[in-house]
């Protein structure tokens, strides 16, 4: 279905001389579509969407390329290709045209942006194979050089020697004499493709049951049994986690499974349908209440229409947006057309996937980057023959290869992990806008806290704004105590349990019902720090201080993946006299334990760098009542749905606050407001404690109050005096490099540029150019980094004004070693 623009026009199509190719592997600053000529033998196959094999650059390496154009024209002094990859296009029209879109606005590769709309098991790279042609006998047409290379490789003792002598000869030579082979019909060359697969984050390991059975009749190195150990007491982790918490490297645990003591394992992340549909239900039999009825009649009539419509829905924590959701999918595909859920967070998939799973059964696909290579490529499959109609996935899952949808939901718009940070940097919400303009459909924004931008966009009425005011079936809102910590302190409390939330566990544990604590990330590292200097013990390659782990005695940094014995010195000082900071989720749990010996914990601290496999177990077993507590950070802040929690404690997020980023506000606000929002969604009601050291700030006060508006109100006021987004866009320019010095300097060449530039140009809208200044993280795995903020519209003459910066800046001296890449409305505080 999806490709029926191509086959349409391979019907009418005069023979294609020329296909128009993004190439991988190009720098940004001399990307363009490259043209190649079209050889007969290729002419019929050949569409736009394939993948192809293309001679490039000087020594004619052979790189992998996608058509985006196809035009006839002069094809003279062009280079041809050299095969093709796909019988048939891997990306549609519609797809390829959004390759366009995000190169135009998030400053990518051509081929980066098409390269982000397969699934990472269809990259695949080429190799090339050469045969000799047994009856060629004209060796006197051939050049010297050619005739010499042939009587080379005839002298192979078979044909993988064959292959090593000419890829050799290819590397140091390039292809002219191979080339001139096999045009004369000496020598014959074949591309075999290979899949890359092989992702170290889903492969996951375990012990043998020979091992654990008899442990001492294995001989291991240190490293080895460390990791044995680590394995020992989690049953089972991804190769890259048990990596990491040991502090080895992967192949310590490939010899420890050719040992046998150990075995690898595709994560099965995902349960078949089968055993995920123990509950089947009709959408027949949900019946909506009158608010959420409301809210689905109004995208309903706009999905009848056919035409492109954006809307905001504003619904309170409880007031039972997934209902909705589950009726408009249900009205979309039974019109006939195709229905996207994306959400924030993988595990948060599972939850959700199973209430789709039991409504809509096989129908559903799910995406999203916690599943194997090989369910992805499957799922994507399905997807494209149409046999799924329903996805359900997070961020990347916008791309899929739907060809007829009708509406798109975002679950917790206003969540960041919506904005990719890394190549191509674009936004959820725009891609979602892009593809409903072209198929007609709607898109439904949601959020108990939605972000200023899109409430913004709703005010002036850019969305259409739909609010769900109640919670379902009249659940009233937690009741909500701000506790001033100040206060706890000076009245000699020095745990982190202010005396009320310490008796509200209390009684809810005398009641049986079970309680959420949560920590934030920022406060929630065990970091080392000096007592004299006040240095907190720094990564070596990273602006970043060390965390402890005490489940392996090590400091470990979380973004570079460097490990170190705890130290006993100070780094910057000498001094002794060191002490741990910060106050982590492991220590929370002690305390927990002092005081409640018999309550059944559960500690949810699984940091980003670590696969979410066990989330779904933890969170169906808390859910079961396994447990009286859970702690953990964010991740257990959003989305859940625990009919048995009614209390929740919300211990030390005044940090977050701080965290040097406009958003930082709207961030705290929302966390605090959805935490909250997970008590009392069943039966009882719910009470909520806000421990805080600043008690007055509106912050505190208004997400306690659920009052999004007020919220809303405050900080449109801030950004407007400040001049933020939404009032206006800003681009990052970010650099690094492998010296402090020349990523400074790189960085202010650029910045004399961008004034050169910006004065020829005279832009029609105002805009204003900050720093540079070095990031927030001012060294991360060894680079330095700065960044330059532009305060601008987000309009075609910036965004050229953009692409000419880091074009241009490719070529400054300054700029030689250093990497650049340009943001738009990305995060500031990294
Ligand atoms: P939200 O995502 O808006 O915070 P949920 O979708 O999690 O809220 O719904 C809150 C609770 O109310 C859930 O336990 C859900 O099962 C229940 N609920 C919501 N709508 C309905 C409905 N129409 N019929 C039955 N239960 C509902
Ligand atoms: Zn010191
Ligand atoms: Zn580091």
């Amino acid at each position: 279905m999806q490709d029926r623009e191509h086959s349409s026009s391979a019907d009418q199509r005069i023979m294609p001389l020329i296909a128009e190719t993004a190439v991988s592997g190009t720098a940004y600053s001399f990307d363009m579509l490259f043209s190649y000529a079209v050889p007969e033998k290729l002419a019929a196959k050949t569409a736009c969407g394939c993948r192809v094999l293309v001679p490039f650059g000087k020594g004619n390496t052979r790189r992998i390329g996608v058509v985006m154009k196809l035009s006839d024209g002069d094809a003279k002094g062009l280079k041809s290709l050299v095969s093709l990859v796909d019988e048939e296009p891997v990306i549609s029209a519609e797809l390829l045209r959004l390759a366009f879109y995000l190169r135009e606005n998030t400053f990518c590769t051509y081929f980066d942006a098409v390269k982000t709309m397969l699934p990472p098991a269809m990259s695949v790279s080429a190799k090339e194979t050469f045969r000799i042609v047994k009856n060629f006998t004209d060796i006197a047409s051939l050049s010297p050089g050619a005739a010499e290379l042939l009587q080379t490789l005839s002298c192979a003792a078979d044909s993988k020697e064959l292959n090593r002598l000419a890829e050799e000869h290819i590397i140091d030579n390039g292809r002219r004499l191979t080339d001139e082979l096999c045009d004369a019909g000496a020598l014959e060359s074949d591309n075999v493709f290979r899949q890359n697969v092989g992702d170290a984050a889903v492969r996951m390991v375990r012990l043998t049951d020979r091992y654990i059975t008899s442990p001492e009749s294995f001989d291991l190195t240190p490293k080895q049994k460390q990791a044995a150990d680590f394995l020992g007491e989690y049953g089972t982790a991804a190769v890259r986690e048990t990596a990491y918490m040991c502090g080895i490297t992967d192949s310590v645990i490939k010899r420890l499974c050719t040992n046998g003591a150990a075995e690898e394992y595709e994560a099965e992340v995902l349960r078949r349908v089968e055993d995920l549909s123990d509950e089947k239900r009709s959408p027949e039999d949900l019946v909506l209440s009158e608010e959420q009825q409301s809210a689905r009649d109004t995208v309903l009539a706009q999905l009848r229409g056919k035409k492109p419509a954006v809307f905001l829905l504003h619904g309170v924590t409880g007031s039972g947006k997934t209902s909705v959701f589950e009726k408009l999918i249900d009205d979309t595909v039974k019109m006939g057309r195709q229905a996207m859920l994306l959400i924030p967070e993988i595990g948060l998939t599972p939850q959700t996937l199973r209430r789709f799973r039991s409504l809509f059964g096989e129908r559903v696909a799910v995406i999203h980057s916690g599943l194997s290579l090989g369910q992805r490529l499957d799922e994507y499959k399905r997807i494209k023959r149409g046999d799924a109609d329903i996805v359900i996935g997070t961020r990347s899952a916008v791309f899929a290869p739907l060809g007829n949808i009708g509406l798109i939901i975002i679950d917790e718009e206003g969540e960041r992990s919506y904005k990719s940070d890394s190549s191509p940097r674009y936004h959820t919400h725009d891609i979602a806008k892009q593809r409903c303009a072209y198929h007609n459909a709607s898109l439904l924004l949601a959020s108990a806290t939605p972000s200023i931008e899109s409430y913004y966009l709703a005010e002036r009425g850019a969305y259409r704004l739909i609010e769900m005011k109640e919670r379902y079936g009249n659940a009233p809102l937690p009741e909500v105590s701000i506790i001033d910590m100040n206060l706890e302190r000076e009245a000699g409390n020095r745990t982190e349990f202010s005396r009320k939330l310490a008796e509200e566990i209390s009684a809810n544990l005398k009641k049986g019902e079970q309680s959420i604590l949560l920590l934030n990330r920022r406060g929630y590292h065990t970091i080392i720090s000096c007592c004299d200097c006040y240095q907190p013990v720094y990564c070596p390659n990273c602006s970043v201080p060390l965390t402890y782990h005490k489940k392996n005695n090590k400091l470990m940094c979380h973004y570079c993946g460097y490990v170190s014995e705890p130290v006993d010195t100070c780094p910057s000082c000498g001094s002794k006299h060191l002490k741990n900071m910060g106050f982590g989720t492991q220590k929370l749990e002690e305390e927990l334990s002092t005081f409640f010996p018999t309550a059944r914990i559960l500690r949810m601290d699984a940091d980003t760098t670590f696969s979410r496999y066990s989330y779904e177990k933890s969170f169906t077993e808390f859910r079961e009542g396994k447990y009286d507590i859970m702690i953990g950070t964010q991740m257990i802040g959003k989305g859940l749905d625990f009919p048995n929690v009614t209390l929740v404690g919300v211990l030390s997020v005044d940090k977050a606050l701080y965290a040097g980023d406009f958003r930082s506000y709207e961030r705290t606000f929302s966390l605090i407001t959805q935490v909250v929002g997970r008590g009392g969604r069943g039966e009882r009601s719910g009470r909520a404690v806000l421990q805080t050291f600043i008690p007055e700030h509106y912050v505190m006060n208004l997400a306690a109050a659920q009052d999004y508006k007020g919220f809303y109100n405050e900080e449109i006021a801030i950004r407007r005096a400040m001049i933020f987004p939404p009032l206006c866009d800003m681009c990052i320019f970010c650099f690094s490099g492998n010296e402090d010095i020349s990523a400074r300097l790189g960085a202010e060449a650029v910045l004399r540029l961008m004034n050169e530039k910006l004065r020829e140009l005279q832009p029609k809208t105002p805009v204003r150019v900050l720093g540079p200044v070095r990031c927030s993280y001012g060294r991360i795995n060894g680079k330095y980094r700065y960044r330059i903020i532009m305060k601008c519209k987000n309009n075609a003459e910036m965004r050229g004004f953009i692409r000419g910066v880091l074009t241009d800046a490719a070529k400054l001296k300054e700029m030689k070693s250093i990497a650049l890449y340009a943001d738009i409305n990305g995060d500031v505080g990294v």
